[in-house]
């Protein structure tokens, strides 16, 4: 298995925190790898009437806390592997936001940018029916990733509901308004980012209005955040990017006319009075915060030495390998781990469930009060354990997460002995909810 596997890299991170808590064996293993796995090949009608097979996956990581949760991503590099680290985090996502799902993770090795509309809808719909036995609003529930967006949930929730013979809106979340979607889910991922962002600066006595900022990756969360920062803070966004290449500029960029020139050309490069910049030398530059918004394993061991941002907000999944944590963490970088950080989108998806299961629709404002609620409390439990253990971020995170997955599994009689703090746990959490 080579260095960046991103599984194997879950599996790392998993196994310092089972350590460091004194996590039985058992517990250990079970939280080691997902509960299932389906592998499934989805035969698709082109649009020159030839057929072709994609591959496709959906894993179920952990459902002792509820239904597993998580999104479907279409990527030509997509592997079980990463599904499966994917659906670790999510489990982890979940738990350290404290809402009742568990974690999952869905994929199509397929590149959706080679494919027309009508051939996208057809592999959306084909990928539902080789998993509509497996899903459900009561047992696992997709969402949007990484290219995929609410107009494939809406095709493939119509797909269940023709299957199943009704609507239960309630089993895709990340949907379109007009059929059970949530306000508020469009920049959920970046703005609950930004309120952790928010958060940290206060423990760190960073004035936010003053930093300089560099998004990498310009997809929904990265453009979001961009434009997010500049109206929750003001401060000054020096470069962006995307896989197409970066644009940088001392003076600062207007996200939403960076936006624009994206809409127009297809990339954030070549923004008019901005220099070219590379995704690499993006995350090197002299700025405060540094937001990874892109893919896995961008910042490694290779480069976390030459980082000069203070704050990393990771708002992609996976975005730093374990060795560069190390690094990080000597070099004294705060790093808002990505499970926390880019836990808002999953939380909004959560209430939308929530709406749908009730048929009580929430307006703008209280979603955005309830995700703030969500995070903040989030970001203060994490950074209780950090500096209480005097551990980095992405372990204090774990430990959140790992402690209430293991104590979810105890209470439903899965293993014997969770943790040896577990009886403290237990009343810590109980007093908190009554
Ligand atoms: N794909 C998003 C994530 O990685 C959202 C998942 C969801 O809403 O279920 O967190």
């Amino acid at each position: 298995m080579e260095e960046k596997d991103a599984y194997e890299n879950s599996q790392k991170q998993l196994d310092k925190v089972a350590k460091l808590l004194g996590l039985d064996s058992c517990t250990h293993q079970l939280l080691r790898q997902p509960m299932r796995e389906f592998h499934f090949h989805i035969p698709v009608r082109m649009d020159d009437c030839s057929f072709k097979v994609f591959e496709a996956y959906r894993v179920q990581y952990n459902d002792s806390r509820g239904p597993t949760k998580g999104g479907i991503r279409f990527h030509p590099d997509e592997t079980l592997s990463t599904i499966k680290a994917l659906a670790a985090w999510m489990t982890w996502k979940c738990a350290v936001v404290d809402i009742p799902l568990g974690g999952g993770k869905g994929g199509v090795v397929c590149d959706p940018r080679k494919l027309s509309e009508g051939e996208l809808e057809r592999l959306s719909r084909g990928y539902i029916e080789g998993v509509w036995k497996l899903i459900g609003p009561e047992c696992d529930i997709p969402a949007p990733d990484v290219y995929t967006n609410s107009k494939i949930m809406g095709w493939m929730v119509d797909e269940y509901n023709k299957l199943v013979g009704h609507n239960a809106f309630g089993v895709i979340t990340g949907k379109p308004l007009s059929i059970g979607g949530s306000l508020g889910r469009g920049d959920a991922t970046a703005r609950g980012g930004i309120i952790t962002i928010r958060e940290a600066a206060k423990h760190l006595g960073i004035d936010l209005t003053k930093a300089k900022v560099a998004v990498q990756g310009f997809g929904n969360a990265g453009s979001f955040a961009a434009i997010l920062y500049n109206e929750f803070f003001g401060g000054k966004l020096v470069a962006v990017s995307d896989s197409k290449g970066g644009s940088y500029n001392s003076e600062g960029l207007d996200a939403k006319k960076v936006l624009e020139h994206k809409e127009k050309t297809g990339s954030v490069a070549g923004f008019k009075g901005a220099k070219e910049i590379s995704n690499q030398e993006l995350l090197e530059l002299d700025v405060d915060i540094l937001i990874p918004s892109a893919m896995e394993n961008q910042i490694t061991d290779k480069n976390a030495d030459k980082i000069k941002a203070k704050i990393i907000a990771e708002l992609a999944n996976g975005p730093t390998t374990p060795e560069a944590d190390n690094i990080l963490f000597k070099k004294g970088v705060f790093v808002i781990p990505d499970f926390l950080c880019n836990a808002g989108g999953v939380t909004v998806s959560y209430f939308e469930w929530v709406q749908n299961i009730t048929r009580d629709y929430w307006d703008l404002e209280t979603v955005h009060k309830k995700l703030d609620k969500k995070m903040t409390k989030a970001f203060n439990d994490v950074f209780n354990e950090y500096t209480a253990r005097k551990i980095d971020m992405r372990t204090a995170a774990y430990v959140v997460a790992v402690q209430r997955v293991a104590l979810a599994m105890k209470d439903r009689g899965w293993v014997m002995h969770v943790v040896d703090e577990e009886k403290a746990i237990k009343d810590k959490l109980n007093e908190e909810r009554y």
